[in-house]
């Protein structure tokens, strides 16, 4: 006997579902070494303002990122941090300190991007550090340059991140404005629907409970690791002046609405 058709269909869906979230359409967009490439930082409905400022703890047993769970939208303990706030209360050495700093959560900031050229992907988050966070953040803030992520009116940004050298050993992420304004899609229904459909920052970091971050401590300190982890290097920026484009039919309203909502 034959599978029915609607048996086929049902187990073929459940299939699908699973290939695709092994493969895992990534969320996270990372610029490509040593090949400038353009970004538009798209409006962030889930916030006040596009920059998502995370903690992680990195490399801690077998696990490469933990999202602390003291960061902003999620409340719970942290085992990690307990542990770093015992350690800096314990009595001062080099291996206290040199396991706290190891240990402690970073800052890594999160922004949801368009990539020019690769629009199809949809929306990723591209995680920044300090320095570039400082770099967009200037330009924001700066009237000239104004909300980059202005629908309409904003400008796409230029990123290009070196390769590592003896002086910066993870290489560098230097970010420019584009010259000019520009929409952030000449399709009116594409983008309201990137500004509609944003992912929230979260769905792009699986969350661990309370008692697989334990875990992962544990192992870590039964290794007795104490690596340190990656930083982010310096940027520059250069600017020059833009032209208003026009107006596009309802994308102000709706950009002024997520805006007004946040
Ligand atoms: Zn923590």
């Amino acid at each position: 006997m034959s599978t029915p058709t609607h048996v086929v269909s049902s187990v073929k869906a459940k299939l699908d579902a699973m290939t695709s979230q092994g493969k895992g359409k990534s969320l996270i967009w990372r610029p490509t070494r040593g090949k400038e490439e353009q970004v538009r930082i798209v409006p962030y409905k889930h916030g006040p303002d596009p920059f998502n400022e995370l903690y992680f703890h990195y490399d801690i047993g077998s696990v490469k990122t933990i999202l602390c769970p003291h960061t902003a939208g999620v409340d719970e303990s942290c085992p990690i941090c307990d542990y770093t706030q015992y350690l800096y209360k314990q009595e001062k050495s080099d291996k206290n300190y040199a396991l706290y700093k190891r240990l402690k959560s970073r800052l890594r900031v999160y922004v949801p991007v368009i990539v020019r050229g690769d629009e199809d992907a949809g929306i990723r988050f591209w995680g920044i550090g300090k320095n570039t966070y400082t770099a967009i953040g200037r330009l924001f803030i700066d009237a000239e340059y104004g909300d980059l992520s202005d629908p309409i009116k904003g400008r796409d940004v230029k990123v290009l991140a070196t390769n590592p050298t003896p002086q910066y050993i993870y290489g560098q992420v230097d970010v420019r404005p584009a010259a000019n304004g520009s929409a952030i899609s000449q399709n009116v229904q594409i983008a309201k629907q990137w500004i509609t459909d944003c992912p929230s920052v979260f769905e792009a970091f699986p969350k661990m409970t309370t008692a697989e971050i334990q875990n992962a401590l544990d192992t870590f300190i039964s290794q007795g690791d104490s690596e340190q982890p990656a930083a982010e290097t310096p940027t520059s920026e250069s600017v020059t002046d833009a032209a208003l484009p026009e107006d596009q039919e309802g994308l102000a309203e709706l950009y002024a609405s997520i805006t007004k909502q946040a």
